[in-house]
């Protein structure tokens, strides 16, 4: 079982569910030919994708790109179920920075076919987390960069406010098709400028006020 921790504190959640939005900031969906969505567009990791600062992302031999998405992840400290809007942000424990590791040349395959694209977002070590701070200690304002540096130069750099639905939205949205537990996270989305790693390329994520990582592509 995976767990993660809330900074400055002895608080440790083992992690449930990973829930993940999909096409999240208007630009990324341009920049990969798609529509911008109506509805958050959910999907599903396995928690035993999780890995952590420092630890080595594996690159499949069966894939020839693999992309970095930088997110911002909450982390659920509340049971609920058709949450109102007050329920949904309340039940956002956490703020965390994660990478969603995704596996692009399956994806689009699967995506022609019909067919889910489970595979190209479920392998292990797809799931970047860090350390979580807490709502007491700091309040999300929007303003915070969100960036990413592949071997020192900036690839992706936004900021958490050009998400198309907000941490509440989203909340709100996925409690009204599944309950959401105490240790789900949830990862929101990534902004433009994903793009194509190597092995032995080094990765620096951040939000601004939040955490860092670094993680190598094996
Ligand atoms: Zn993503």
């Amino acid at each position: 079982m995976k767990k993660v921790k809330i900074r400055n504190s002895e608080k440790e959640f083992i992690v449930g569910k990973i829930v993940c939005v999909g096409r999240n900031y208007a630009e990324h969906a341009k920049e990969l030919g798609n529509e911008v969505p109506k509805f958050p567009i959910i999907f599903l990791k396995p928690p035993s994708t999780l890995i952590y600062d420092g630890d080595n992302i594996v690159h499949p031999s069966y894939s020839n790109e693999m992309h970095h998405e930088v997110e911002l992840v909450l982390l659920i400290g509340k049971e609920i179920k058709n949450a109102n809007d007050e329920e949904a942000e309340n039940a956002i424990t956490g703020y965390g920075v994660g990478l969603d590791m995704t596996l692009r040349d399956l994806q689009n395959e699967y995506r022609k076919e019909g067919n889910p694209w489970t595979l190209a977002k479920s392998f292990d070590t797809c799931g970047v987390i860090s350390d979580f701070v807490s709502k007491e200690e700091y309040r999300l304002t929007g303003d915070e960069k969100i960036v990413l540096h592949k071997n020192g130069n900036i690839q992706q750099n936004s900021t958490v406010n050009k998400m198309i639905f907000s941490p509440m939205e989203i909340v709100k949205y996925i409690s009204e098709r599944m309950t959401l537990e105490p240790g789900d996270l949830i990862y929101t989305g990534t902004p433009e400028g994903v793009s194509k790693v190597e092995r032995g390329d080094v990765l620096k994520s951040s939000i601004e006020n939040i955490a860092q990582l670094e993680n190598k592509i094996l």
